[in-house]
């Protein structure tokens, strides 16, 4: 932890603004309310350090320095946010994973649409041939939509089975049989002249 001058701090706090609406883990938001960067993230000059990027700035104050490689993640998902308990060091890799790209988003829910847990015994993995998740499902939903697929299928089979039952028997006729339907009309046709 490095030593921090008050007058610092409340150069720093100045442009701090605590968040009515924006909570990580019961704590507010400690929102940036002065200048951001282009990615978004809050900024202040301190002393001759390159970084200016405020977070990292309180993060060292605070928590500690920022072990080589890491970056910090913002558990709350706000970029400007300052409050040091809403930041992780993690690595690129973890961060780019927890951010906000479709992917990174739907690895975050921990329920499906329907509200199922993504439990291990719930969840198929679906993976790239990198080895990367692709998608996951829940088995609940994902059972339960074959289960009706499959249900319609048989429905619509058996409803087409009996629309084209009569041309499918004819089809499969050996000569034999259609010989012998032949003959049926044919003296079915003659008992109807013989009617007449
Ligand atoms: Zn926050
Ligand atoms: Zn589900």
């Amino acid at each position: 932890m490095s030593h921090v001058s008050t007058k610092d701090l409340i150069r720093f706090f100045a442009k701090v603004e605590v968040s009515k609406t924006s909570f990580y883990n019961g704590s507010p938001c400690w929102e940036w309310a002065a200048c951001l960067n282009r990615g978004g993230y809050g900024q202040f000059k301190y002393k001759r350090e390159t970084s200016l990027a405020a977070h990292r700035r309180i993060y060292q104050w605070f928590v500690g320095t920022i072990p080589d490689g890491l970056e910090l993640d913002h558990l709350c998902r706000v970029r400007h946010c300052v409050n040091p308990a809403h930041l992780e060091a993690v690595t690129h890799r973890e961060n780019g994973l927890r951010g906000q790209s479709p992917v990174a988003l739907a690895a975050q829910q921990t329920h499906c649409a329907n509200g199922h847990p993504f439990t291990p015994e719930n969840t198929y993995i679906f993976r790239k041939a990198s080895g990367e998740i692709r998608q996951r499902a829940c088995k609940i939903c994902t059972r339960a939509y074959r289960a009706k697929s499959a249900a319609r299928r048989r429905a619509y089979s058996k409803e087409y089975w009996a629309a084209n039952r009569e041309r499918f028997l004819l089809a499969n006729l050996t000569d034999e049989q259609r010989a012998h339907r032949r003959n049926i009309k044919a003296k079915s046709k003659a008992k109807g002249r013989k009617a007449a």
